[in-house]
């Protein structure tokens, strides 16, 4: 056991020594030996690792999941500096930020229309180059029509998201989804009888906004690895 404890200690360290030797790829195999190996209880460890994870995803260009493991990074101890790297990567979605507003709400209907496709699929993954340029000419043909038909401006974050979760675009079906709706159940809050809205304070207790918690919506990077 004490062994273990030791060798936990040394990836982590490990990892470290490789981000600042701008090596992400070996890092990135030291954190997830650091954190497989690192003692549950030990939340605040935990949360180190998940932080400097979430550094080393971000230098690999897999943006959505170092938001995911900020965020859980965040849970796990509230005196990271998870916090920071949240706010600054993030848009009102709490997706990853693009460089204009338009290409936030594109990435968000982008993402929400092909998890829908994914829970289609029993591996939910894309499985070739074709199959990822066909579903990806349906959604743009989707969002270009759903913006002719609807000016954006008007609406919140929100309102946004509820009409984007609301367009339905035909897909070709793999197989028949058993629970395609739970991906788009609406948060409640039943001790104040109302729904939570996007930067309220998730239900989980975690205290960040929903947005950045449970309410997240995945990224495409983590949607290709199969992460639902
Ligand atoms: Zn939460």
């Amino acid at each position: 056991m004490e062994r273990n404890i030791e060798s936990w200690r040394i990836a982590y360290a490990r990892g470290k020594a490789f981000l600042s030797l701008h090596d992400p790829e070996r890092a990135l195999k030291s954190f997830e030996q650091a954190l497989a190996e690192c003692p549950v209880g030990r939340s605040k460890e935990l949360g180190k690792i998940l932080f400097f994870l979430g550094v080393t995803l971000k230098k690999l260009g897999l943006s959505g999941c170092a938001l995911r493991s900020w965020s859980a990074a965040r849970k796990l101890d509230k005196h990271n500096f998870s916090d920071k790297f949240l706010e600054r990567f993030t848009n009102r979605y709490g997706m990853i930020r693009q460089e204009t507003p338009e290409l936030d709400d594109w990435n968000a209907f982008y993402s929400i229309q092909l998890g829908r496709y994914l829970a289609t699929k029993r591996s939910k993954k894309i499985g070739t180059d074709a199959e990822n340029d066909m579903i990806w000419d349906l959604i743009r043909e989707g969002w270009n029509e759903l913006r002719q038909s609807v000016d954006l401006s008007i609406l919140s974050s929100c309102e946004r998201l509820a009409l984007f979760g609301n367009y339905r675009i035909v897909f070709p079906f793999f197989s028949v989804p058993a629970a395609q709706e739970s991906y788009e159940s609406i948060p409640v809050d039943f001790t104040r009888q109302r729904r939570i809205s996007f930067d309220d304070k998730c239900l989980c207790g975690s205290g960040l906004p929903y947005r950045l918690c449970c309410g997240r919506i995945p990224c495409k990077d983590e949607l290709a690895g199969g992460i639902f």
